[in-house]
């Protein structure tokens, strides 16, 4: 007997790739079987409140479905949850799972995402030592912070800055370590950072810059953080932020082209047959970054690859070319960036940082190429358009907030 199930399509990863992919083709009539494999127990929900309203116990999970339950059932979406694929037999177009199951498919659709990087140093083991990825994550910090108060956050990137606002609105004594000289300095540039860094140090985060992790010190429960100064920082609980880990080993293992990620063409197509790549995972010559292969760890990356996927899938294809946008909400500020921002040469500032109310335009040998804005939805939305055209606007204008952004656009 063959104990292999079938799909037309198999999505590998249950996050906001996997889920937006199964939900874009059954939008655009694709009437094949469908089956989701996602390695965590819940169907699929919202990653972002992770490190926001849902540590902060301001969100339940329920509120965080990106659909009901019911829906998966209604679409006929089949949802393997709970199970990992280790194994891809690229030639037979079939999976293998953790659990032993095979699952043959039509096309395949890796939304595996990533895994925290861990610490390497001793004690990165210890209970009490946490990362942000899953509601499994998340919930196993909730149940311990009854008995912590005082929380070690390493990593100043988003996950770190958030749970740090997080958890001081829980009322914790938190420290923030970065090991770089400026927070978010993967993300943004200097005058953001260093906004950022006032803004978590006025709400009594103690922001610590260039610093090296030693050890994590304890018998089972970690207490303390040694640097590699040998200073001591007592700690009854620490929160490890420091980047993903693409998943893509089966993949590679397979024969699929790649490393940090793995690689697709403009249509997300890997280069094996039959077999795209979506979201966190996927390298790609990103046309907001002059065409340098990257990865976009963004739920609008995931998102709009998974909807491109599906078109291509129901015979509509197309080629990746999506604005790239994020968010991130700490204490009263809501950070908007649009484009990528990486390889810029000047940084213009819009308003005063001191009124918590102002953006930031990057450009590059004078076009603009990102804004971050915050508390600035209206730069943010005129600002895209800026992005998007490519447009050169006069410095001077650009930094005067009276001159909306849209005044500045190419004419057409
Ligand atoms: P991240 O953005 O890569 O930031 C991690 C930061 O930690 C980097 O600045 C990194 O510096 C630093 N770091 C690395 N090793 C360190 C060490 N040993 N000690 C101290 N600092 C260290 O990653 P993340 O904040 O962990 O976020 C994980 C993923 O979730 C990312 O995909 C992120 O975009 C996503 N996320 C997004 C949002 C949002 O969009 N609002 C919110 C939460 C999470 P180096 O660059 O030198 O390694």
């Amino acid at each position: 007997m063959d104990e292999t199930q079938m799909f037309d399509v198999v999505i590998v990863g249950g996050g906001h790739g996997g889920a937006q992919a199964a939900i874009a083709l059954r939008q655009n009539g694709f009437g094949g079987s469908i089956a989701v494999i996602g390695a965590e127990p819940d169907p699929p929900y919202e990653r972002p409140p992770l490190s926001k309203d849902y540590l902060a116990g301001e969100r339940p999970f329920e509120r965080m479905l990106i659909r009901p339950l019911a829906f998966w059932q209604e679409r006929e979406i089949t949802l393997m949850l709970g199970r990992s694929v280790t194994a891809i037999d690229a030639a037979a177009h079939r999976v293998t799972t953790d659990t032993g199951e095979r699952i043959g498919y039509g096309r395949l659709i890796w939304a595996a995402g990533g895994s925290p990087r861990r610490l390497a140093c001793v004690g990165h083991d210890l209970v009490g030592v946490h990362t942000v990825r899953t509601r499994a994550d998340v919930d196993r910090m909730i149940d311990e912070l009854p008995e912590a108060w005082r929380v070690v956050v390493i990593g100043g990137g988003y996950i770190g800055l958030e749970a740090a606002a997080a958890l001081r609105r829980k009322g914790k004594s938190v420290v923030l370590l970065e090991a770089q000289d400026r927070v978010l300095a993967r993300v943004a540039g200097e005058a953001l950072s260093r906004f950022y860094e006032a803004a978590h140090r006025a709400e009594g985060v103690d922001v610590r810059l260039g610093v090296a992790v030693g050890c994590l010190i304890g018998d089972d429960r970690i207490t303390g953080v040694r640097l590699a100064t040998g200073e001591t920082l007592p700690a009854d609980m620490a929160v490890v932020g420091i980047g993903i880990e693409p998943s893509v080993e089966p993949l590679i293992a397979a024969g699929a082209e790649g490393g940090n990620g793995v690689l697709v063409d403009s249509g997300c197509r890997t280069t094996l047959p039959d077999v795209y790549a979506i979201g966190d995972c996927a390298l790609h010559a990103n046309a907001f970054a002059d065409g340098a292969l990257l990865r976009v760890e963004s739920v609008q990356n995931a998102n709009d690859q998974a909807t491109l996927v599906a078109k291509a899938i129901v015979g509509q294809p197309g080629t990746y070319h999506a604005t790239p946008w994020f968010w991130s909400n700490q204490f009263d500020l809501k950070l908007q960036t649009v484009g990528l921002s990486a390889g810029h040469d000047d940084a213009i500032q819009r308003g005063d940082p001191a009124t918590r109310s102002f953006s930031v335009v990057y450009l590059k040998q004078g076009r603009v190429v990102a804004l971050d804005c915050v508390n600035m939805t209206k730069d943010y939305v005129q600002g895209r358009k800026l992005v998007e055209a490519g447009a050169r606007p006069d410095p001077e204008q650009l930094a005067d907030p009276t001159v909306p952004l849209k005044a500045l656009l190419p004419e057409t």
